[in-house]
């Protein structure tokens, strides 16, 4: 029994677990190595007002801006307020940002960079592997926590709740997971007084993805069947630049290029981005990838081209020494000539509903970090916002739970769970199900539910979603279970919330575009797509 359960070691998770205090009983689950999730992979860095020439105010402003009238104001103000402190908590925990000037110590002395939508330099970051540095930096911490025990190759398969287990409690609350331990292929009941669910995005729902193999939206189907609202799902953000090769898998080139001057071409070498957006190649993400696509489309092309080689190899090597190693490796360098690039899935806009605290609408159930729609991003995230959300959330959430044991004086919940119940399901003999659904699920949202949609193509991947649902809740019932099967289950059922919530929006905002209703419907400002697993 643990007093919290933490499913996932990202930057959310880990903030959570090291603002705990020591007398909290935690365990973190991660399903593959503890360091693997989005947080490693990320390359710009973390936005907050550093820069005397800055204010909170333009932080806001900007964000809002990105967000195309759907982002929570006072969230967007919680969050960009407690920036400043979020980087003081990691410069404390000793991560090692690039500094400007060694002689000056704190915040103060950072090198920012500017990325697409801010307006001012504001971007704190370590080279460009600033996600490495952040959780390497916060697992070095959390293992020498004694209070908090760490399990590595331990996927949850489904949230436990009152509900479920028929238990009289007044509300509808979380009690634990069902873990399935992959090495030892035994399924284990974690109980815990409050669970949280830092399981990351759920990019891989597309064929072309920025994110590691494991964002399969976990979190948010686990949320969404224990009878969580999810909002905003079809917000799903396209990164611009990933590097078009055929051997490179989720190969991001980070947008801090195109802020230090990278130009986009096409194949004849001209620039196009200005056609679009007055903002060129510093728009926002969803005009850049979109343009991209369209200029892809219209031309019939396999990718455009990021150039930054009026730059020096010194500069570059300086500045983004992993994106220029990893060019380097697929034959191309960055200071010689453009790279072929193209978009891929990103990140995830929306996810469970949350309040300031990371509070769902279960009783003890938590949710922090990608797998949320907190209200910070509405419909488009702007870049580097989402390790700042993680942090203070994390630190909020933490603080939250904190208070309430305090409160509650650690009295455990008192409930009986049963065990996971394998009887009646058998060793699959048929696994080629398992991968003909990953692969067909990923092609479909990509071709229908991608960067630009229509009413008719929606509904066609509706139709799919919903036949491929019925055959894997089938293959669940009657075989036992394994890692690629709990993953393929979530990805589907992510994927018809993308569907559901993409149907419902008859507008083009933000990240999401359609050609039946290309404008955006000023009579809808601020009206979120909701869904709530009571009313289906
Ligand atoms: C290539 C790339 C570059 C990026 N660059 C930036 C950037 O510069 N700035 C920025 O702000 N954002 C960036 N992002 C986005 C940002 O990295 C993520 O939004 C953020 O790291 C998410 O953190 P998280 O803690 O929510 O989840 P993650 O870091 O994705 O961690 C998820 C964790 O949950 C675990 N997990 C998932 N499902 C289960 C399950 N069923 N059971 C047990 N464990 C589970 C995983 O094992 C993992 O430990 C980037 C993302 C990518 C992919």
């Amino acid at each position: 029994m643990f007093d919290v359960l933490i499913i996932g070691s990202g930057a959310s998770g880990l903030t959570m677990a090291l603002n705990l205090p020591s007398t909290i009983k935690v365990a973190v689950l991660s399903k593959e190595k503890l360091s693997e999730g989005s947080t490693i992979y990320a390359q710009g860095g973390i936005s907050a007002v550093l820069d005397k020439s800055d204010s909170f105010e333009s932080h806001i402003s900007d964000t809002i801006d990105s967000g195309a009238g759907l982002c929570v104001e006072e969230v967007v103000r919680h969050v960009v307020e407690n920036g400043p402190t979020a980087i003081d908590w990691l410069l404390n925990a000793g991560v090692p940002f690039t500094r400007v000037d060694n002689n000056i110590e704190g915040s103060a002395g950072l090198h920012l960079t500017r990325e697409g939508g801010h307006s001012n330099r504001r971007v704190a970051h370590a080279a460009d592997a600033s996600g490495e540095a952040i959780e390497t930096t916060l697992l070095s911490q959390i293992k020498s926590r004694s209070n908090i025990e760490l399990f590595e190759f331990h996927i949850a398969i489904d949230l436990i709740t009152t509900r479920k287990l028929r238990h009289k409690h007044k509300n509808n609350r979380c009690v634990g997971a069902y873990v399935l331990d992959i090495k030892n292929e035994q399924v284990r009941t974690f109980q815990s007084n409050i669970t949280i669910l830092a399981t990351g995005g759920a990019s891989k729902v597309y064929l072309y993805t920025s994110n590691p193999d494991g964002a399969s939206g976990d979190g948010i189907a686990m949320g969404w069947r224990a009878g969580c609202r999810v909002a905003n799902m079809e917000f799903m953000q396209f990164h611009p630049t990933c590097l078009y090769h055929p051997h490179a898998k989720s190969n991001l080139i980070t947008e801090a290029v195109r802020g230090e001057g990278g130009r986009l071409l096409l194949p004849n070498g001209s620039r196009f981005m200005d056609k679009f957006d007055k903002r060129a190649e510093l728009a926002p993400r969803d005009i850049v990838a979109r343009s991209i696509d369209h200029e892809m489309k219209r031309l019939g092309i396999d990718s455009v081209f990021l150039d930054i080689s009026h730059k020096s190899k010194e500069f570059l090597l300086e500045h983004f020494p992993n994106v220029f190693a990893m060019c380097k490796k697929f034959g191309y360098d960055l200071s010689k000539e453009p790279v072929p690039v193209v978009p891929a899935a990103h990140y995830t806009c929306g996810g469970l509903m949350v309040d300031q605290s990371g509070q769902t609408d279960l009783e003890s159930l938590y949710a922090i970090g990608e797998t949320t729609y907190t209200g910070l991003h509405g419909a488009n995230r702007m870049a580097s916002n989402s390790l700042l959300e993680c942090v203070v959330y994390g630190q909020a959430a933490a603080q939250e739970i904190t208070k309430q044991h305090q409160s509650q004086q650690n009295k455990p919940f008192e409930i009986t769970i049963p065990d996971w119940d394998e009887s009646r399901v058998t060793d699959s003999d048929e696994r080629v199900v398992i991968n003909h659904n990953w692969d067909e699920v990923r092609r479909f949202m990509w071709d229908y539910v991608g960067i630009v949609r229509t009413s008719k193509r929606l509904k066609r991947a509706r139709n799919r979603i919903e036949m491929l649902l019925t055959e894997i809740d089938e293959y669940y019932a009657n075989f036992r279970v394994s890692n690629d099967l709990i993953e393929l289950r979530n990805l589907a059922e992510v994927a018809r919330l993308i569907i559901r919530s993409a149907q419902q929006r008859k507008e083009s905002r933000g990240l999401h575009y359609t050609l039946d209703y290309p404008n955006t419907d000023t009579s809808l400002e601020q009206v979120n797509s909701i869904l709530d697993p009571i009313k289906r």
